[in-house]
Formats: C-alpha cells, structure tokens, sequence
C-alpha cells in the first residue's frame, strides 16, 4: 500500500505537537505517528518556560496550562540548614513572569486536543521503521498497529522522535555524544514538608544536589543526583527517602511515590538538522542533562522556528529551511554547554567546587542584573538569532529628546518582540495580540510624526509594499489619528516606542516566530519588499532570503 503527504512527523511528543499545530494552522495538515500509545501519562518534563508559555499563548493554550498548573516564582538554593540564595524568577522580561510546573502529560493532552481540532489524526501504535530520502521527497516505511507495513511518499519527513530517533539513524545524521557520568533519580512523591509551594528548593550537600519543588494536586517532584553517577534501575520510595534525609533537614519522610524514573545524564547534538527532505527537532536533534529544565522547552521552540518554514516550502514558496537548522543547532549547543556546567557545578563533591559554589550563588543573590539575567537564561528569553542569514538591519539610532529619553536599543534583528500596551478605539491590547497568529507583522513606529496625512501615506505605501504578505499596523506616540481605525494603535504612555528604542520613525518587520525579520529608522520599505518577495519564491529585489 502506498499513500502520500506533504509532510509525515514522525513523534508525537511536544515536538511533533507543536510543530503540527504550527502546519495545520497554515492549512498544510501532516499525517502524524506516533510509536507509542495514547493514553500514556508520564510526568517527565514539569517545568515550562516563560517563553514556552509564550508560545503556548500563541496557539491560545496558555491559559489553560496555567490553570492546571502551579506558578513558580523562584529558586531557594541551601546547603544543610543555611539559605544560601533566592533567585527571583520573576524578574523575567515576559507577560508570562514564572517557571509553571506542570506534568508533561497534561501540556501534550493540550496540544493533542489543539491538533485534533485543526484536523489533525494522530496515529498512535504506529512506527517508522525506515526511510529512503530523494531529491524530491522521503519513502518512508511505517509499520502499524496490526504489523502490517506500510510504504509513505512524503515531501518532507520531520524527525521528532525522541533521543533515539529512527529518522536521525535511517537519514545517516552522525550524533555526538558525551555520558556526564551523572546520575539521577526523580519521582513525584507525597509529603507532609513545610516549605514554600511557590518555588524551586535545591539543596547542595556532600553527597550530591537535590532539588524538591511543588507539582499541582499537592504533590512534590523530587530530582537527585546518584552518588557514583550510577542511578538504581527503578528507583522506589526508599530511594527518596534516603537522599531527603541525607542531604536536607527536612524531618518528613515522602510517604507515597506516584512516578519515578532514573537516567544517567548524556548529551547528544546532531551534527545537522537537516539532511535534503529530512527534518529533525526536539530530543532527536539534541539531547542534555535535566538540570535547568529546558529538554521540553528547546523542543517545543525548535518546533516553532521550524514550522513556518516548512509550511512555506511545503506550499510552494521558498525553502528556507537551511535557516531552520543554522539558527537553532547554535541555541541546542548552547544549551548542551551551559545545563553540562550547571550539572557538573551542582554535582561537584570536591571542597573547591563546594566552596566556589557557595561563594558564586551569595554573590548572584545580590546583584540584581545578574538575576534579571538568570531569569531571562531560565526563562529562554535569551535565544535569539542575531546574525542569522534570515534578518538583517540598518538602525542608525537618533537624537535623545524627553520622549524618547530613557528609550533602549530595541531588539535588535533575530532578538524577540517585545510586549507592550497599546490604546485602540475599543480600549487597550496587548501588543503580543497584536503579533499573533500564523504570518509576518510589520510595525511602522510614528515618533514624532504626527500629521494625520503623512502617517495615512505611510501606512498606504507600507501596505503597497507587503502586497498582503504581512499585516501592517502604524504604532503612533500621540492620541489616535483621525480617519479608519484598522490597525492604527495610539502608544499613549510612550512604552512601545520606549521598548523598541525608537528614536525617529522606524519600522520593524516580525517573523511569524515573534523574532525581529528586519528593523530600519529611515523608512526604507525595500528590503520589507524583498525579504516578503523572497519567501514567496519570487526573485527578491534588495532582501537577503533568495
Ligand atoms: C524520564 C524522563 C524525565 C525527564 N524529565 C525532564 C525534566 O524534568 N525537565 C526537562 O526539561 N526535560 C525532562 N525530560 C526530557 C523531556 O521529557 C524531553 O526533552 C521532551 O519530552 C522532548 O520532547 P520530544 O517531543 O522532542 O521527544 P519525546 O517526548 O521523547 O517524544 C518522542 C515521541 O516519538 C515517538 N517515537 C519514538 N520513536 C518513534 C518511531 N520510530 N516512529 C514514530 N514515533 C516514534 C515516541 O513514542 C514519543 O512519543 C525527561 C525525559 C525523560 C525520559
């Protein structure tokens, strides 16, 4: 039997979710399977990123996580009886400013439900087993639930199959590995503690670190480290109860273990992303330690750089998908560098590690750039892809006036959008609402140009000029402009402007990714027109997509 697809996914973990949401809201619908069951409920992945939050706001499910979850505002580190530090994850440059904790099950079920709605059918029990890949497409070979085998010709094939991706294997993509020589243990117990519920408690003891935070519906997830790197097969209660009392004070024992897993902690990098029609994401593309949190994140933010693209070349614009690996290979890396030293750092025994730890989180507690950093770094609101071949910018910066006194640099191409409050004839929005759904953006920023005529000529030309590929909204620093109100805001407080460092009249043009495509202070809508133009497929006429 021999069936085709645009796009087969092979995964349907928060990757594969993601990234077939992201397809089927821009009418490419892929066919998904998926090689595990339905109905499985596995904790694993509990804490969820400000920018994931962001992302799951787009999608319009943030809210619903939210209500399932439990917002986490900080991190207390301990060693014995001492606090050492609290580190304010709130100070997070996001709508969003928390770590939600919530199973991984629960924010799968949301995206499943989110995916079937836009058409899309999982196909559960149901494996890919093997892959030839062309020029034009991939045959890739599944295998269903009866046994029966079946042979699909997709244009495009994307790996989200997990650590040991079949794909990543079958398409030859060589993967590097490192084994941390760490172990850890972590269940979901119940426990009569006397802490905080609304933050992450980590103690730092000589025989390795623990961290205990709260789950919704009352329970706690405990993480700990395995003395000898060599974690028991399936950890039990006892196994819990020992590390607590070892390396903490408090008195409680756990009393119930819900889930429990164990792994020893091994990084993994693909060495590309993309081989031809061949596609990988999430844990298959790149895979590191637990400490920090960040496995699901990373996926679910591959997912969504990635599927505006594909749906691109998927329906006849242009392939950019180059882009797709050269911007988000750099941040997998980066991940894999930073979550190695904070696990080597959190699980180093020795004196000098114990004390330079102890030393550096004092220190970190009281500098509040540092922390705002921390929270940025946890929140993933550090990613950026500054320097990718997809942005370009010509920001001169202009003259400090009271207006604008005070105003930042503004992110820069390939930085993310920032929020702000607008003012619209039927009252205040968001302006990450403003930026939502599935294509570019742009954003023409008035200054202090305030003549009703000259801003309803821009606005024509900047319209003219996106051809429909973008929408188009006029941001002014004053009160509204007479005539239509469509996509005119009013930045009244003066916040956006601010935000995005304007100085003078400026346009900002937004990926459908809410990153920054391309930024100028003079106006200058031809390179608009050729990055638009470009991703049509059509000759670009100044822009650097081709
Ligand atoms: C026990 C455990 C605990 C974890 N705890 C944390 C944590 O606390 N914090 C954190 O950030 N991360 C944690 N992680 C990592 C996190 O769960 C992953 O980073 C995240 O699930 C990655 O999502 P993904 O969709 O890329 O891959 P996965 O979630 O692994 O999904 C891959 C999917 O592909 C399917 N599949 C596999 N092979 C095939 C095939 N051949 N054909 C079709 N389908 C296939 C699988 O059934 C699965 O549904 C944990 C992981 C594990 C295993």
């Amino acid at each position: 039997m021999r069936t085709d697809t645009d796009v087969l996914i092979a995964g349907a973990g928060p990757t594969g979710l993601v990234l077939a949401i992201e397809l089927a809201r821009r009418g490419v619908l892929p066919r998904v399977v998926d090689a595990g069951p339905s109905d499985l409920r596995e904790s694993r992945a509990v804490a969820v990123a400000a920018r994931s939050l962001e992302l799951l706001d787009d999608l319009g499910l943030a809210e619903a996580a939210i209500g399932h979850g439990l917002p986490l505002h900080a991190l207390n580190f301990y060693q014995g009886t001492a606090l050492l530090a609290v580190l304010d994850v709130t100070v997070v440059d996001s709508p969003f400013p928390m770590d939600l904790c919530v199973p991984q099950w629960r924010t799968t079920e949301l995206l499943r439900k989110r995916a079937e709605e836009l058409g899309v059918t999982i196909e559960w029990r149901t494996r890919l087993s093997g892959l030839r890949a062309d020029g034009d497409g991939v045959d890739a070979e599944i295998v269903r639930p009866d046994g029966g085998t079946e042979r699909v010709r997709a244009g495009w094939l994307a790996g989200c199959d997990g650590a040991h991706s079949t794909v990543r294997r079958a398409a030859g993509i060589r993967w590097r590995t490192a084994d941390l020589r760490r172990g850890f243990i972590l269940g979901d117990v119940a426990a009569d503690w006397d802490l905080v519920r609304d933050r992450f408690h980590v103690y730092f003891d000589r025989g390795g670190v623990l961290a205990v935070f709260p789950m919704p519906g009352g329970h706690w997830r405990v993480l700990a480290s395995t003395p000898g790197g060599r974690p028991p097969e399936r950890p039990g209660l006892a196994d819990f109860a020992q590390a607590v009392a070892e390396r903490t004070p408090l008195d409680a024992r756990p009393r119930e273990l819900r889930w429990s897993s164990a792994f020893a902690a091994r990084e993994g990098l693909a060495e590309t992303f993309r081989r031809g029609r061949v596609l990988l994401a999430g844990d298959a593309a790149h895979s590191h330690s637990p400490i920090g949190g960040q496995g699901m994140n990373t996926g679910m933010q591959d997912a969504y750089n990635l599927g505006w693209k594909l749906a691109l070349a998927a329906t006849g614009g242009a392939d950019i998908l180059d882009g797709y690996g050269a911007e988000r290979r750099p941040v997998a890396e980066a991940v894999i560098g930073t979550t190695s030293a904070a696990t080597r750092v959190a699980t180093g025994r020795a004196l000098v590690v114990r004390r330079a730890r102890r030393h550096a989180l004092r220190l970190l507690s009281r500098l509040t750039a540092v922390q705002r950093r921390f929270a940025d770094a946890l929140g993933e609101h550090l990613v950026g892809y500054r320097g990718s071949e997809l942005v370009s910018q010509d920001w001169r910066g202009g003259p400090v006036r009271a207006w604008n006194d005070g105003a930042g640099p503004g992110p820069e191409a390939g930085e993310l959008a920032r929020d702000a409050y607008l003012e619209t004839r039927s009252g205040p929005v968001a302006l990450r609402r403003v930026l939502g759904g599935t294509g570019h953006h742009l954003l023409l920023f008035a200054a202090e140009e305030a003549d009703p005529a000259a801003l309803a000529d821009w606005t024509a030309r900047a319209r003219q000029a996106v051809d429909g590929d973008a929408a188009v909204h006029l941001v002014t620093r004053g009160h509204l402009p007479p005539g239509p109100a469509e996509g005119v805001f009013a930045d009244l407080r003066g916040e956006a402007h601010r935000r995005y460092g304007v100085r003078r009249p400026s346009l900002y043009l937004v990926r459908p990714d809410k990153y920054i495509a391309h930024r100028n202070d003079s106006l200058d809508l031809a390179p608009v027109r050729g990055y638009l133009r470009g991703l049509r497929g059509a000759p670009a006429a100044g822009g650097r997509v081709a």
